[in-house]
Order: C-alpha cells, then structure tokens, then sequence
C-alpha cells in the first residue's frame, strides 16, 4: 500500500520536473528520504521523494544493519557523472569507500542552491521555493528539522558564504564556516573524533570554483576532483576510526554536473541537459563492531 501511495507521488511530482535530459529513476531528492527510513526518522513535511528502493531494502532486509545511529554527507560540489565516468580510478576509491552506486537526477535549474534545498527537504523545487540562484534562509521543513525533532545532534561544515552555509541556518544545530576545502576536512574529522554529532554535512567546492573560472575538465579542474575524492577518503577512515560502535552510513552525494559554455569560454552549470543533469550518489553502510579496537590505538 504504501509503495502504491509512493508510486502516485512520484508520477505527480514528475511532471512538475522536466527530467527529459537525465534517464535515471531517482533525484537527487531521494536523499532526505532515504535517510529518513534509514535512522528511523519521520520525513520533513515536504518530502514527497520515494525512498531509493535497493538501499532502503536490501538494509531493512540485512541481517546486520537495521537502524542507522550516525550518517555523514559530504557534499562535493558540481561533481556530474559525466567526470567520474571519465575518471575511473579515483572513483574506484570512493566505490571502495562506500560500497553502493546510485546513479540520480539533479533537479532543474541545476544551480547550487535549488539542489541542496532539494536533498534536504526532499521535495521539487517548486515545493521548497528555491528556483533560481537564491540563497534565502529556507523556512520550510527541512531534513535537519526532521533530525532535530528526533532529538538528533547535527552539525553543518561547509565553506564560508556557500549556499549550504546559508540556506539551512536559524536551526538548533551547529554551523562551522570554514575559509577552505582542507579546513572542512580537518573540522570534520574532528567532530568525527569528538563523537558529539549524529549527522554531519560536510561541504566543498574546489571543483565548482575551478570550472566556472576555467572549465571542468582542465588539470586544475581535474586536481581539484582528486582533491575531493583524497578528502572524502580521508574523511571515511575517521568515520570508521572513530564511529565504529555506531550503525553508520556516510554518503558521497554531489548537486549537479557541468558542461563547457562556448560563450563564456568558461564551464558553467544550470541547463537541463545530461551534462548537468547527471550525477551520481555512492552509499556506504557499517554496522557498529561489538569487539572494536581501540579508537585511539592508531592515532
Ligand atoms: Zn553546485
């Protein structure tokens, strides 16, 4: 029945999305709820996504892992499929990281704040209200309310001014604004260490710089990808070192992609096109280890 109840939201809302240039069941949306069913938490009130079936079944399903205690998203920005499908061998180290490959949607316009309002809360852009580039404080339910009221600690680290930073504040949550990528990293591992959080986002936008002052796939554009993906692994091993007593999932999770601008001579993103369009999720699960060694043992 509910699966039904599910299959009806989905048709409605996806005639509200032009999804024409992405071929891929899911958004990017698909998040909030996933995470939701995962931690056992009721969704933001907007949330209208359907819950990604292979994750959400074959957890509830597993013999280890039934309730989700921690979970970390970082989110690197405008890392489209396009790249990693085009660099294999670093993403093969986010794969052994994670475990789960989820090919999604964006939504449309592809633009920096209209995709996170949308994988946290859930919902099209249209429902959220963010449309276009703006970066209001968003007043709508979104996935850190849904935590909040559970009675789960959250905490935000992204880099200082970026739309994540702005659009999620006025919560009883924690907002670390950060200069840099690399000092994201280090705030979050030592949160990760401090073990006072139950959910983390952590935010990074080397490569959305890159391709708007140069193009997305130039060497510097191409370092930078590196750069998220050393980050992300970095960040990984802390999440095993010093989460490991939790039921624990962490989520590589990107907004949109990008594509070159003729015009501008520049990359760019926000067209509904495959290029922007296009992106992918990976998701890694663990469950607590009863007998763990000490956390502190290879500090
Ligand atoms: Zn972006």
């Amino acid at each position: 029945m509910a699966d039904q109840q599910d299959k009806t939201k989905n048709k409605l809302h996806s005639t509200v999305t032009d999804h024409s240039s992405c071929e891929f069941q899911y958004n990017l949306a698909s998040l909030t709820p996933t995470v939701c069913r995962l931690m056992n938490v009721d969704p933001p009130s907007l949330s209208n996504s359907r819950p990604i079936h292979s994750i959400v079944s074959n957890i509830s399903t597993g013999n280890r892992l039934t309730n989700v205690d921690r979970c970390l998203i970082f989110c690197p920005d405008a890392i489209g499929l396009d790249l990693v499908e085009a660099h294999p061998e670093p993403f093969r180290k986010v794969m052994e990281d994670t475990g789960i490959r989820i090919p999604l949607c964006s939504v449309y316009p592809p633009k920096t704040p209209v995709c996170f309002a949308s994988m946290f809360t859930g919902t099209e852009p249209p429902d959220h209200g963010i449309t276009v580039y703006t970066r209001p404080v968003l007043k709508c339910d979104t996935l850190f309310d849904a935590l909040l009221r559970a009675g789960k600690k959250v905490a935000i680290v992204a880099v200082r001014d970026s739309s994540i930073d702005l659009i999620f504040r006025e919560r009883a949550m924690d907002y670390y604004s950060e200069d840099f990528d690399d000092q994201v990293t280090r705030r979050v591992i030592e949160l990760l260490r401090d073990g006072r959080y139950d959910f983390i986002v952590a935010y990074q936008q080397e490569y959305d710089d890159t391709l708007h002052s140069i193009s997305h796939d130039c060497p510097e554009a191409v370092r930078a990808m590196n750069n998220h993906v050393s980050a992300f692994d970095e960040i990984t091993k802390a999440y095993h070192k010093y989460w490991n007593n939790y039921n624990r999932m962490i989520v590589f999770a990107p907004d949109h992609g990008a594509h070159f601008d003729e015009k501008t001579g520049r990359s760019d993103h926000g067209d509904n096109i495959p290029e922007d369009m296009r992106i992918v999720h990976f998701y890694g699960f663990n469950a607590a280890t009863d007998n763990s060694e000490n956390p502190g043992e290879s500090k």
